[in-house]
C-alpha cells in the first residue's frame, strides 16, 4: 500500500520507469495540489472513493497516464474526455501534456465545477469543460467529429460507450476506452457498434499498475469512416438499447 508521503515520489518514479514520462517539478506540484483540492472537495461531494494520496497517485494519475502508451503524440492535439467525473483521465493528461487541448465533458454540473476550480488553482490553460450528455454533444456541430482523441474511463459498457464516443472523434482520430478484465468480452460485444459507427478496433493494450493484481486494458478504436447521421440516438437509448 502506498503511503501518504510516497504519493508524489511514487508517481514520479512509476511515470518515468513504466511509461517513459519525465514529470517536471511543476507538474509534480500540480498533481500534489490536485490531491489536496480533490480530498478537500471530496468531503462535500462524492468525487472519489479513493482517499489515500498514494493510492490517488496510482489509481487516478498513473492509471490516466497509461494512455500515453497509445497516444499518437500530444502536442497540439484535441482530446475529449467523456464522462470525466472528477477529471479522469482528462485532467491528469492535461497536467502531463501542457501542449494538449483537453475538453472534459460530463452530464453532472457539480463535478465540472470542481474541475474548473482545480484547473484555475493549478493555472492550467489547456482545460475547458462541457456540461452535456455525450449523446447530445455528439449531435451538436461544435463537438461532432471534432476531436483527435476521445477518452473514457468507467462510463459505460463498450457497445454503449462506442455510441457516446465515436461520433465525437474526427475521421482519422481515435477513441481510447480504459477497461478492466472485461475488456475482451466487451470488445467482442461491441463489434457491431464499432462497425456501425464508423470505427475499427485497432488494438487492445494490457497494462499493469504497481501493486495491482489485475491488469488494466486500453481499447483503441480508430475512426475510419464518418458516423452515419442517425447516431448517436436520443439520450438514454444507447444505454437502454445498445447496438449489439
Ligand atoms: N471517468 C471518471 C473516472 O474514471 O474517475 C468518472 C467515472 S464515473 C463512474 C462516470 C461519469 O460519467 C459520471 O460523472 C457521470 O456523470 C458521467 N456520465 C455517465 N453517462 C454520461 C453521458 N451519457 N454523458 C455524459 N456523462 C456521462
Amino acid at each position: 500500500m502506498e503511503t501518504e508521503e510516497s504519493g508524489g515520489a511514487a508517481l514520479e518514479v512509476h511515470a518515468r520507469e513504466r511509461l517513459g514520462i519525465a514529470l517536471t517539478q511543476r507538474q509534480l506540484q500540480q498533481f500534489s495540489r490536485l490531491t489536496d483540492i480533490l480530498l478537500e472537495w471530496n468531503q462535500r461531494m462524492n468525487l472519489t472513493g479513493i482517499t489515500d494520496p498514494g493510492q490517488i497517485a496510482v489509481k487516478h494519475y498513473l492509471d490516466a497516464l497509461t494512455i500515453s502508451t497509445v497516444l499518437p503524440g500530444a502536442d497540439g492535439i484535441s482530446l475529449l474526455d467523456v464522462g470525466t467525473g472528477a477529471g479522469f483521465p482528462g485532467l491528469a493528461l492535461a497536467i502531463a501534456y501542457p501542449g494538449l487541448q483537453a475538453t472534459l465533458l460530463d452530464s453532472t454540473r457539480k463535478k465540472l465545477r470542481f474541475i474548473e476550480h482545480a484547473a484555475g488553482a493549478l493555472a492550467l490553460d489547456n482545460v475547458r469543460t462541457v456540461h452535456a450528455r455525450a449523446e447530445d454533444a455528439g449531435r451538436e456541430q461544435a463537438h461532432r467529429e471534432a476531436y483527435d482523441v476521445v477518452t473514457a474511463r468507467a462510463v459505460a459498457r463498450l457497445p454503449t460507450l462506442m455510441e457516446y464516443t465515436l461520433p465525437l472523434a474526427k475521421l482519422g482520430g481515435q477513441v481510447i476506452a480504459m477497461k478492466g478484465r472485461s475488456a475482451f468480452d466487451e470488445s467482442n460485444q461491441a463489434a457491431r457498434a464499432i462497425d456501425a459507427l464508423g470505427g475499427e478496433l485497432f488494438t487492445l493494450e494490457e497494462l499493469w499498475l504497481p501493486g495491482h493484481q489485475h491488469p488494466r486494458f486500453l481499447i483503441v478504436v480508430d475512426k475510419v469512416q464518418a458516423t452515419p447521421r442517425r447516431y448517436p440516438r436520443a439520450a438514454g437509448l444507447p444505454a437502454r438499447q445498445p447496438l449489439l
